[in-house]
């Protein structure tokens, strides 16, 4: 398959057009396969990366939201991850990184913090070795990532999320443990936070809650699953006189990131409520936090960044068995041809939508 070819969008210089290369296609080493991606979406994160908002390396091909199928595989096999052979013709979607699976922070039950981590979406191009992220025709996958098939029944605007939003929010339920009996505070209501919703409630939780400060996204989260909305505006007491009936607020997914909607959270928790900070991945300024309060409410605050391949098993269960209840496909509007990403990212980043479609074939 050598003498075919792929083309890749690489990312150059904050806010400048992309750059269309094509390279011949991969020959696989051991553990490698070769993706023909069928649908990719521009995630919040791509959008901090080109707009400047977060440090990253360039030039790189930037897309970690994206599926597609196997159309070249290392001879002697490639495993997926429940452990079948994949097959020529397997639609799948795989883990935001490659790891050493014997390592030592694989082994400690941090994967996605490994010393030889390979991220999707997110490595500086070498030469011809530039696909590795979602905005192109093709992704060449190393050994070590963890490949899943996408069951029959979920379309490819709900499988494309997964390997990022669904999987980091399943990351953020396994740190929050058991939830039935408990009730969910989710902050910030974009596509993490509509994740963290729908999730919450599959998950067992008894009342979710939803914050943020634009209405309309507070209003969007009551369709997929929060029971009660809430202005990110109100004080502390309004929101106390709200959830206080219902039980109050004995887990809280933050996905803002925001210093004072976590404060803000810890204030409001339950006794030995749990805060599972997820979206704090930018620079801000120093949380105040009375260490006294934590120590006498009996408080636990747990910090997520990616994920566990586990994770993204989880995620996929998730959307297969409530695809049917939940409206996941609104989430992503119109699709752009890959030649067109330069307008995708601007359509994304002015227009406040959850996520916009890349389709390369
Ligand atoms: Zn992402």
């Amino acid at each position: 398959m050598c003498n075919q070819e792929a083309t890749a969008m690489v990312f150059q210089e904050i806010e400048k057009p992309f750059n269309s290369q094509t390279v011949k296609f991969p020959v696989l080493k051991k553990g490698e396969v070769l993706i023909q991606i069928t649908y990719a979406t521009i995630c919040t994160s791509d959008l901090h990366t080109y707009y400047g908002r977060r440090k990253s390396h360039a030039p790189s091909v930037l897309g970690h939201e994206v599926i597609g199928i196997v159309v070249d595989i290392a001879q002697g096999g490639v495993r997926d991850y429940v452990g079948e052979q994949l097959q020529l013709n397997d639609l799948v979607t795989w883990s935001v990184y490659a790891h050493d699976h014997d390592g030592k922070m694989a082994q400690k039950g941090f994967p996605q913090k490994s010393e030889d981590l390979f991220k999707y979406g997110h490595e500086k191009v070498n030469g011809e070795d530039i696909l590795s992220g979602g905005f192109a025709t093709h992704c060449h996958l190393r050994a070590g990532t963890d490949i899943f098939r996408i069951p029959e029944g979920i379309s490819h605007k709900e499988a494309t999320p997964l390997n990022c939003t669904h999987a980091t929010i399943a990351g953020a339920i396994r740190l929050a443990g058991e939830l039935i009996h408990k009730n969910v505070l989710v902050i910030g209501a974009g596509m993490l936070g509509i994740s963290a919703c729908a999730m919450s409630k599959y998950a067992g939780a008894d009342q979710v809650f939803s914050m943020d400060i634009n209405p309309d996204r507070v209003e969007n989260t009551l369709h997929f699953g929060s029971d009660l909305g809430l202005d990110a505006q109100l004080s502390l007491e309004e929101i106390r006189q709200l959830t206080q009936p219902l039980g109050g607020i004995d887990v809280l997914i933050d996905t803002s990131g925001s210093a004072e909607a976590m404060e803000k959270g810890l204030s409001i928790l339950n006794i030995g409520g749990i805060s599972i900070w997820v979206g704090a991945v930018y620079t801000q300024r120093n949380l105040s936090i009375s260490a006294e309060y934590i120590v006498r409410n009996l408080l636990s605050i747990k910090g997520l960044h990616n994920y566990m391949p586990e994770d993204l098993a989880y995620a996929i269960q998730f959307i297969r068995e409530t695809n049917k209840i939940y409206p996941f496909e609104s989430l992503v509007s119109k699709d752009y041809p890959l030649a067109q990403l330069d307008e995708a990212f601007d359509s994304a980043n002015s227009e406040e939508k959850y996520r916009v479609g890349i389709k390369p074939i």
